[in-house]
């Protein structure tokens, strides 16, 4: 979920709180999150910080606090204002409320430090009533949103502030505007949630552990499936309409040419690469391609398969493909 939508759902859920000061810091940290942006030049800096990127380490139930403790303290010492237990907590469950729309829009949220690949019960549990329970949630939260978004927008004060700036049909228009946003923005993520929770069920009845259910880039019709076995990605593709169109197998370690006890080497001289740190840490699936070059020289390819089958994109072929010459010296 973008910030803007993260910044308009805060700010109208904040608008049932009468003071100012307590309607300011609930939407402070209902986009506080998304702050850590800025720590995406510690990753620049040092590739082996990549827990720093954007929706990681920060974005986890675990540690949210931590951050919004660093923001609050930060915002209060700017503002010269005073210290007060409600402001903190106000800007800790804003920040809740952002992590719980970005884990109803991104399928999982990571729960940095536990383990890195952990999904929310959500995501694995097998109980029918979990997930219908869930639905009727999401459902009620977001009717919640837009009586609360509605009478946001038609409060008199908004407009006589807002009309100030702008003339009355220019109001309208932004008024508009931003309901058709709303209300495009909702419905995809409701046909996001619906499907998401169908391919769950759907995957359960395919062979293998499940690995991924996963929408393709830019699309809300287009998904894939990844479940594995022991040496293979079983990938099956689904359409809206037209349900599993087709599946493909991919195997986790190609070894191309060469001995293979060099080839298990060099895997594992490649996995210094901070890329490659990064990958495995991230507990997404990929898949290894190894080629012997002559000598002790051998290029081991690591290739993000949940990145490479939801984007398809193959200008992005360079980041989601990490290439790795090592050498191997066996004496
Ligand atoms: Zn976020």
């Amino acid at each position: 979920m973008n910030i803007i939508s993260h910044l308009i759902v805060s700010y109208a859920i904040s608008c049932e709180f009468k003071s100012s000061e307590d309607r300011f810091f609930f939407t402070i940290g209902g986009i506080a999150p998304d702050f850590d942006i800025v720590l995406y030049v510690l990753y620049i800096l040092n590739n082996n910080l990549f827990i720093f990127k954007h929706r990681t380490i920060f974005h986890s139930p675990l540690l949210i606090w931590l951050w919004i403790l660093i923001w609050y303290l930060v915002i209060t010492s700017l503002m010269h204002s005073r210290y007060s237990l409600r402001g903190l907590m106000l800007m800790i469950t804003g920040s809740y409320f952002h992590i719980f729309l970005d884990f109803l829009t991104t399928s999982a949220i990571p729960l940095y430090p536990i383990n890195r690949i952990a999904r929310l019960p959500i995501i694995n549990s097998d109980s029918p009533i979990i997930l219908a329970i869930s639905m009727t949630l999401f459902l009620f939260i977001i009717i919640k949103f837009w009586r609360i978004i509605l009478q946001f927008l038609t409060r008199p004060q908004i407009s006589s502030l807002l009309s100030t700036l702008w003339s009355n049909t220019s109001i309208k228009k932004l008024r508009n505007l931003l309901i058709s946003y709303l209300v495009v923005f909702f419905c995809a993520l409701l046909l996001h949630s619906v499907l998401y929770l169908h391919l769950q069920g759907t995957s359960r009845s395919l062979p293998g552990n499940i690995v991924a259910v996963e929408p393709k880039f830019m699309s809300i019709t287009q998904w894939i499936i990844i479940k594995e076995n022991d040496t293979h990605y079983l990938v099956w593709h689904y359409v809206l309409g037209e349900g599993i169109i087709s599946n493909s197998i991919y195997q986790k370690i190609s070894i191309l040419n060469g001995s293979v006890e060099e080839a298990l080497l060099a895997i594992m001289e490649s996995q210094h690469d901070p890329r490659v740190k990064e990958l495995l840490y991230s507990g997404k699936p990929y898949i290894i391609i190894v080629e012997w070059k002559g000598g002790d020289v051998w290029i081991v390819k690591w290739i993000n398969l949940e990145r490479i089958l939801t984007m398809n994109i193959s200008i992005l072929r360079s980041v989601i493909t990490y290439e790795i010459t090592v050498r191997v010296d066996l004496s």
